[in-house]
C-alpha cells in the first residue's frame, strides 16, 4: 500500500494555508492508503528560535487546534484512508529534558512521529541549518569549513538517535542527510559516505525507522532525496524500515517524487 509518512498542514507557521481536506482528497485520488500528518511540534519554551520569523514550530495553542482537526479528519475519512496523527519533533542539543517532558505529555495522543535535526549548536549559539544557503555559509564560516558543518550535523543526528527522550520518543529519524540541502550552492564535494553509513547502522541498532524524504529533489541546490537513492539498498540490507515522506508543505508538493523512489 502506498504510504506518505511526512506531511505538513495549514497549521504549519511557515507553510501554506492549503486545507487539510484538499491534502486528504488528493491522497485518496492518488491511491495512497496510509498518510501521516507530522506538523512541526512546538519548540521548547526556553529555546529561542534562531530563524528571522521565529516560525519553525507551532505554538502550543495551535497544537491543540491541530490535534482536534486531525482527529476529526481521521473520523470523517475513516472508510477511505488511514490517517495518522503525528508531529515532526526537533532534536535540539541541550534541550533533551524539555523535549522529553513535551513528549511525555503529548506523545500518548500521537500515532506516528518523526525526530529531526534542523538546529545545530555551536558554542552557545544555535543555527537553523536548512533555513537558507546564506545561513548555511554563515555556519560554515563560524565552524571553519563546510566539512566541519557536516561533522557537526552527523554528530547531532547520532545524538538524536541515542537521546533518552522517554517512552514516547518518535520512532522515525527524519531526512538523515538534510545537510546536503545546499550542496550545489557551496559546491564543496564532501565525502560523507562513512558518516551516512554510521547513521544508518545506529538507526538499525536502535530499531528505528527512516524517513525516505523526497523533498530534496525539489530543492534547486540539492536535487536528491534525503538520503540519496544509492543508500536505499544499504538501509534495506540493515533491515531499516523505510517510510516515504514527501515533507509536503502544500497540496502541490504532496507525494511529489514518490515515483522516483518507488518506480511507480
Ligand atoms: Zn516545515
Ligand atoms: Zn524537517
Amino acid at each position: 500500500m502506498k504510504r506518505d509518512g511526512h506531511i505538513h498542514t495549514p497549521f504549519c507557521p511557515h507553510g501554506t494555508k492549503d486545507e487539510l481536506r484538499a491534502y486528504i482528497e488528493k491522497a485518496i485520488r492518488s491511491g495512497f492508503g496510509d498518510i501521516s500528518f507530522t506538523e512541526h511540534a512546538p519548540l521548547p519554551s526556553s529555546f529561542a528560535d534562531p530563524t528571522p520569523e521565529k516560525d519553525s514550530g507551532m505554538s502550543l495553542e495551535t497544537l491543540h487546534l491541530y490535534l482536534d482537526a486531525i482527529k476529526q479528519a481521521k473520523d470523517a475519512y475513516k472508510n477511505d484512508i488511514q490517517i495518522r496523527v503525528g508531529l515532526e519533533v526537533d532534536y535540539i542539543t541541550g534541550y533533551e529534558s524539555e523535549t522529553r517532558s513535551f513528549l511525555d505529555e503529548y506523545g500518548p495522543l500521537l500515532d506516528d512521529s518523526i525526530l529531526s535535526v534542523h538546529f545545530l549548536r555551536m558554542g552557545s549559539d544555535y543555527f537553523c541549518m536548512d533555513y537558507s544557503k546564506e545561513v548555511f555559509m554563515d555556519i560554515a564560516h563560524q565552524a571553519g569549513s563546510v566539512e566541519a558543518v557536516y561533522e557537526l550535523y552527523y554528530k547531532t543526528v547520532e545524538a538524536s538517535i541515542a537521546a533518552e527522550l522517554g517512552a514516547f520518543k518518535p520512532k522515525r529519524i527524519g531526512h538523515p542527510t538534510l545537510v546536503h540541502k545546499f550542496q550545489l550552492a557551496h559546491g564543496k564535494k564532501i565525502d560523507d559516505d562513512q558518516h551516512i553509513k554510521r547513521v544508518l547502522e545506529k538507526i538499525a541498532e536502535t530499531g528505528y525507522e527512516m524517513d525516505l524524504n523526497g523533498a530534496g529533489f525539489s530543492k534547486p541546490d540539492c536535487l536528491e532525496s534525503y538520503p540519496p537513492q544509492h543508500y536505499i539498498p544499504v538501509a534495506e540490507s540493515l533491515g531499516i524500515p523505510l517510510i516515504f515522506g514527501s515533507d509536503a508543505h502544500s497540496v502541490n508538493g504532496l507525494h511529489k517524487h514518490y515515483g522516483k523512489l518507488y518506480n511507480k
